[in-house]
């Protein structure tokens, strides 16, 4: 079997790659929505895997691995990695979960991190009842995160909340410590959100990036009596392309709240120090831009070696991110505990694609369904109408 082609389409505003081979074959996978700018950038890949052997997924992988990076610039390689294990799947007749060792669940645990509802202003009680409304979401979400910090609109919003001043342009990094007052506003509402989750609904906390250590540490242990499922992303984080596992250490050390990160790191050799160090109890890569599901897989075998868990990030990765998700998280470690639930955007990407569950979660699980590959398939005559002039001939 040969690749003959490999296309990138903006369907949405996820890059949807495209692998088609010389046997009829295709192989899909998606890249997050917030990156529609990446579709010249899978196609600077073409040229490395045209007439390789869609099938050893590692053999095309070493033509292209290296000429990734952090996050955005991994989002490209992982997505071709990714379709390639849908094609190796759909070739053998199997799930991808079967080529990577097999299941050891039957259903897979998400946690709510972009199941939404409207806040009024942001008061405590605000808070309070916009975590009863995702309480309350039929997903029976058991864990739910929620974005404060330097991850929401705190330090914009919140007059003093940190001893900077804020730049409120498309994906600029506000850091800086936070003022007392500032601490106490944070810290507040995480109280009132966790006691609106009860001991029921496990609360998670994406943070940052932006915190200084000491004001890290100074949060991990404030809410230590909260019984916080994890405070994500405090100091490094999102679109920054270093980790600084020493830093994350410290503030794991000094205290019982666990510890998360991992999301903007490509490969599994970034994660050598956060994992070998034990600098974070908690790592979050992201099938779609950690380098694709070889990597993932890899990630939580060596995470689970060293006593870390594993909750992987995929938000906005998209229907095609859901099935690799699901396909690689069937296969995890008992250090397994849940993965961001993956919501399509606009809705009608339901109606386009044929595989997935109906409810696609239920109790805050995803039963792992069985179909070749990646068990995802377009309705190509629905999709298609979604195509842009410059994509027309995306299916063809
Ligand atoms: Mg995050």
């Amino acid at each position: 079997m040969k690749i003959t082609d490999l296309k990138c389409a903006v369907i949405g505003a996820n890059p949807v790659v495209r692998i088609t081979t010389d046997e009829g074959i295709d192989g899909y996978a998606q890249a997050e929505n917030s990156k529609s700018y990446l579709q010249p950038h899978v196609m600077f890949y073409r040229d490395f895997i045209l007439g390789q052997d869609p099938r050893d997924v590692e053999r095309v992988m070493h033509r292209i691995r290296r000429l990734g990076s952090f996050k955005p610039w991994g989002a490209a390689v992982s997505t071709i990695e990714i379709a390639l294990w849908d094609i190796a799947g759909k070739a053998a007749g199997v799930p991808v979960y079967r080529l990577l060792g097999g299941k050891v669940r039957d259903r897979v645990r998400v946690y709510n991190g972009g199941v939404r509802f409207p806040r009024e202003g942001d008061s405590v009680q605000a808070y309070a009842e916009e975590m009863a409304r995702m309480k309350e979401s039929p997903e029976g979400f058991s864990i739910i995160k929620q974005g404060v910090a330097f991850h929401s609109g705190m330090p914009k919003d919140v007059d003093g909340f940190y001893y900077g001043d804020p730049v409120n342009e498309r994906l600029h990094l506000n850091r800086g410590a936070i003022t007392e007052k500032g601490m106490n506003h944070l810290v507040e509402r995480i109280a009132a959100m966790k006691e609106v989750c009860g001991d029921e609904v496990g609360l998670a906390l994406d943070c940052g990036p932006g915190m200084m250590v000491q004001d890290a540490k100074k949060l991990a242990q404030a809410v230590e009596p909260l019984n916080i499922s994890w405070l994500e992303d405090m100091i490094t984080g999102d679109y920054i392309p270093y980790v600084q596992a020493d830093l994350y250490r410290e503030v794991t050390q000094s205290t019982t709240t666990p510890i998360h990160t991992g999301e903007q790191i490509y490969l599994r050799q970034n994660f050598a120090d956060l994992i070998e160090k034990r600098a974070v109890d908690i790592v979050g890569p992201d099938p779609c831009d950690i380098g694709g599901i070889a990597e993932l897989k890899w990630v939580a075998e060596y995470a689970d070696l060293h006593g870390i868990l594993m909750a992987p990030h995929g938000v906005i990765d998209g229907v095609f991110g859901l099935a690799a998700l699901v396909n690689v998280c069937a296969t995890m470690p008992a250090n397994f505990l849940a993965f961001e639930y993956t919501t399509a955007r606009p809705e009608w990407w339901y109606d386009i694609v044929d595989g997935l569950p109906d409810p696609i979660v239920i109790d805050s699980h995803i039963d792992v369904w069985d179909r070749p590959g990646l068990g995802v398939e377009f309705r190509v005559d629905a999709a298609k109408k979604y195509l842009s002039d410059e994509d027309a001939t995306f299916f063809d």
